[in-house]
């Protein structure tokens, strides 16, 4: 019997740390959910939006990446 209440017991405490490890890594994700800070802007190329610091100006145009900025607008 007392072998039985051992194995009841290892189990309760299985459980209970497999509960507090799904809380941890569900619960502390700011990667996930990461909010865009600033004003979005739209590429002049491919109509893409990204945030403003992102973003690269050429010409007073604002473009998603460097090869865009290069091609110019569409
Ligand atoms: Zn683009």
């Amino acid at each position: 019997m007392g072998k039985l209440l051992v194995l009841v017991l290892l189990v309760v405490i299985a459980v209970w740390l497999i509960k507090r490890a799904l809380r941890a890594s569900s619960g502390a994700d700011p990667a996930v959910k990461k909010p865009i800070q600033g004003e979005l802007v739209t590429c002049a190329r491919c109509g893409l939006n990204l945030p403003r610091e992102e973003a690269r100006e050429a010409g007073g145009v604002l473009f998603c990446s460097e090869e865009h900025a290069r091609l110019g607008r569409s």
